[in-house]
């Protein structure tokens, strides 16, 4: 059995294996009737005026997320920013993407915010990110949680599992090599020291 799934939901099914601590996110979507930014761009925003992190005219990206005749600008807000109520974030938002954009964002309409107080492992010092993937034979674990709090990590730990698993079965050394993975992933430990 390979359990590819967040940390809570594998803790749930492997009992005994390590939960991490998390970092919360938020993210918010404002419509406006213009765009305030003519061209696809990712903006980083951090740097102490304000809770965005970075903020992007999401329609310019993805128009079929976007209601009609509107304009979609989304924004993310990390630490612990993102934990405060929801009108107080709008806020606090809207100041400094108007500080950002160059507009005025009185105008804009809050269409949603999504509040996840689990969205990213915390990857405290000292960080292993490689954690062991194979707990035995038969059984194995992948995620962000088993290697850094990326989409990238989680991928480099599925890829961990699957030679892993290709190993305990037998396959050739090299069957499912990816020059760019850099780990074997073979090595195991008991679920509940995991
Ligand atoms: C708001 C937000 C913004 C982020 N931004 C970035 C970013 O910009 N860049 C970046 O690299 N990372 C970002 N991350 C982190 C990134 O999304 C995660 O690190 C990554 O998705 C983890 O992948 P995963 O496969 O470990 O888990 P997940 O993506 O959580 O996938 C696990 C899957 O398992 C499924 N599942 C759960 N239980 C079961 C079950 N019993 N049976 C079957 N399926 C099950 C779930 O439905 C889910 O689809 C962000 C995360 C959040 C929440």
């Amino acid at each position: 059995m390979l359990v590819a799934t967040g940390a809570h939901d594998a803790a749930e099914l492997l009992p005994g294996l390590r939960v991490p601590a998390f970092h919360p996110v938020t993210v918010t979507h404002h419509t406006a009737d213009r765009p305030p930014l003519s061209e696809p761009a990712l903006i980083l925003a951090a740097g102490g005026r304000g809770p965005v992190a970075h903020t992007m005219v999401a329609s310019e990206v993805d128009p079929s997320r976007t209601p009609p005749g509107r304009v979609l600008i989304t924004s993310t807000v990390l630490g612990a920013s993102a934990a405060l109520p929801a009108a107080e974030l709008d806020r606090a938002v809207r100041a400094q993407l108007a500080a950002v954009y160059g507009t005025s964002t009185a105008g804009w309409e809050l269409l949603a915010t999504h509040h996840d107080p689990y969205a990213v492992p915390a990857m405290p010092a000292p960080h292993d990110p490689r954690r062991p993937v194979r707990l035995l034979s038969g059984l194995y674990v992948c995620g962000d949680h088993r290697d850094s709090s990326t989409v990238q990590g989680a991928l480099a730990s599925g890829r961990r599992a699957a030679r892993a698993v290709l190993s305990d079965f037998g396959a050739p050394p090299d069957a499912g090599s990816d020059t760019t993975a850099g780990n074997t992933g073979t090595n195991s430990v008991p679920a509940a020291a995991a």
